[in-house]
């Protein structure tokens, strides 16, 4: 049987927050304690954080152990999990490189989440040609550890469009050498890509409207509060709508049943409140409290193993270098599979040297 492998990762470009709980972390954690995957690879994508942050390279070096704390505090186990950092793998690079001929500018420039990032970064009008080819790159992270199975937020689907799209061809040239990865979305809506609390766009590193795994309660709640709800909505009396209302959002990605029970005992479940909402009665405030309780419940253990592994820094370290090493070798023998594919190996090769000394004994 063909073994199952999964590849995820994220960019040091800052600590982890809601929408990687919701988008790839919990589902991470939970593959990872299935006992279904032969291996695990969770890599820190800092080559392509520099490919929008090339004059940073500081603010990419010091959130590599923000993410590290980070997925070690959500459960992520480095006995299970290989975590290492995309740098510390050349071979990837050097996939990459060979990937490029394969796809056209044309097919990157219709990629709607490169499209909608260009924007955010204002790079219209000169896109650093890194950042331009980092779904390429990804194509390597992922083929690189021959991934069946990648789970991430909706922003990526493209990219793993791209990346099959690359198998396809590479396969089809060189011969079959490469595994065609699916991508394993979360299940609910809310989770695939969550807004910020600003109730724009997706809650983003970038955009500062995140809630972080690693907040103080006091911060979390402060943010809940001045949460975007529905403009509409001016007395608890009128009737309320949800569409595009953070905290119900929320509720969506977070709260169970059982939580009513525990924090609003006036509601059996989300879909009653949701009702008393819409009809009129029921004020924000009420709504956000809620939500309050229930990610502080989800937080507050985060936090506190956050706080063991912060007393260790140096074993966090050991961690990275050992998955490092872990996963170089990995990629190398997909580097050498793909050489060989590509006839990019000359000195081994006998048959090569012998046909190219009888042409020219020939001559
Ligand atoms: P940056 O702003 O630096 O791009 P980011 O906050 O977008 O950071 P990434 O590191 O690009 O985070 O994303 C890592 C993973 O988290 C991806 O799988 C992505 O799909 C998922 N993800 C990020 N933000 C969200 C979100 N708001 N909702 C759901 N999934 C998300
Ligand atoms: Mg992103």
């Amino acid at each position: 049987m063909n073994k199952k492998i999964i590849l995820t990762g994220d960019r040091p470009t800052g600590r982890l927050h809601l929408g990687h709980y919701v988008g790839s972390l919990r589902r991470r954690v939970e593959l990872q304690n299935s006992g279904l995957f032969d291996k695990i690879f969770i890599l820190i994508a800092d080559a392509q954080a520099l490919t929008d942050n090339a004059d940073n390279p500081e603010k990419v070096r010091q959130n590599i152990i923000e993410v590290a704390l980070d997925y070690l505090s959500v459960g992520i186990d480095p006995t299970k999990s290989t975590i290492f950092i995309q740098t510390m793998v050349p071979e990837l690079t050097e996939l990459a490189f060979y990937y490029m001929n394969l796809v056209t500018v044309a097919r990157v420039q219709r990629n709607p989440t490169v499209k909608t990032e260009i924007q955010m970064r204002n790079f219209e009008k000169s896109i650093p040609l890194g950042f331009f080819s980092y779904p390429v790159s990804q194509a390597a992270d992922i083929t690189a550890f021959k991934a069946t199975t990648v789970p991430v937020g909706e922003d990526q689907e493209p990219m793993i469009e791209i990346t099959r799209e690359i198998v396809g061809r590479f396969n089809n040239i060189y011969g079959e050498t490469l595994v065609e990865p699916e991508i394993l979305l979360p299940d609910n809506a809310a989770c695939m890509r969550l807004p910020g609390t600003d109730g724009k766009a997706k809650m983003s590193k970038s955009l500062g409207n995140c809630i972080y795994l690693s907040d103080v309660a006091k911060d979390v709640a402060k943010k809940v509060k001045s949460m975007y709800t529905d403009p509409l909505h001016l007395n608890i009396s009128d009737p309320g709508h949800l569409e595009g209302n953070c905290p119900f959002i929320y509720l969506d990605a977070f709260c169970k049943d059982e939580h009513f029970e525990r924090y609003c005992p006036d509601y059996a479940n989300l879909d009653e409140m949701k009702a008393h909402y819409t009809r009129g009665g029921l004020g924000d405030g009420t709504v956000k409290k809620l939500l309050i309780n229930v990610l502080e419940e989800l937080l507050a253990p985060i936090r506190e193993r956050r706080k063991q592994f912060e007393q260790d820094i140096p074993a966090v370290y050991e961690i990275l270098q050992k998955g490092s090493e872990e996963a170089r070798i990995a990629a190398a023998e997909t580097l050498n599979d793909v050489r060989n594919a590509m006839k990019l190996n000359y000195f081994g090769d006998s048959t090569l040297i012998e046909e190219q000394s009888k042409r020219y004994k020939a001559q």
